[in-house]
Parts: structure tokens; sequence; C-alpha cells
């Protein structure tokens, strides 16, 4: 069986067997004890122990994705601030076509990284481990 985190400081904790035969927990970094005497809880603890690296594992690829999506929105905003500064140093009535062609292309990498972005986006929703969990 895997371990469980302890309910009061989340600290790992391995399922002990005691001489009859029940379960037990203690955790050493806070103290705390935890005995599980009746059969149901027992069931629901060897679950759990099952479950919850599989749930972990889940959130970490969660937390992944979800940098990702932070590092692409945080670059956007970037580019974005790029392309004013290029219109603005293009000018208005003489424009500088080598401003404006940088501008169009800058653009372009806002474009892609959308795009990229719309992708992950799918990527998330269709990825079968987490639906697994929604419909369970
Ligand atoms: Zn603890």
């Amino acid at each position: 069986m895997d371990k469980i985190p302890c309910f009061l400081c989340g600290t790992l904790l391995g399922v002990r067997t005691d001489k009859n035969g029940k379960l037990y927990l203690i955790c050493d970094s806070c103290g705390s004890q935890h005995f599980v005497r009746r059969q149901h809880g027992m069931e629901r603890l060897k679950e759990m122990g099952r479950y919850f690296p599989q749930q972990t594992a889940q959130l970490a690829a969660r937390m992944e994705s979800l940098l990702q999506v932070q590092a692409r929105l945080n670059e956007i905003d970037a580019l974005k601030k790029e392309i004013q500064k290029l219109e603005l140093a293009a000018g208005h009535i003489f424009r500088d076509q080598e401003k404006v062609r940088a501008r169009d292309a800058v653009q372009k990498r806002v474009d892609a990284l959308l795009a990229e972005l719309e992708r992950t986006a799918e990527d998330i929703h269709e990825e079968p481990g987490l639906k697994k969990t929604v419909a369970t």
C-alpha cells in the first residue's frame, strides 16, 4: 500500500498493521496517531492508499500545464507591448516600413502563441486520465 498524508501536517505516512491485524498510522512529525478499527474504515484506507499517488500525479500534470499556459500568457503580454512600441516608432505620416514589418512579425508570434494556447486547452480537455477522474 502506498503512503497517505497525515490529515494534520501532510507528512506521508505508511500504513501499519497491529498484532490483531488492525490498521493504524503514526505521524512522527506531529505526533498524531490514527487507529482504524472497523472493516469499512480499513477498506477505505486501502482505497485511499491506491488512489492518493494517482491523484497526486494527475495534480502535478495539471500544475505543469497551468504553468505552461501562464508562461505563454506572459510572453503574449510582453509581445503586445512590443507591438505598441513598434507601431509608435513606425510613425503616422511617413511610415518606417521596417518597423511596420517588425510589428507584423511580432503579431505573427502572438497569433502562433494564441493558437498553441488553444491546442493546450484542447489537450487538457481530452486527457484520458483526467476525464476518468471526472467520471468516477
Ligand atoms: Zn502529522
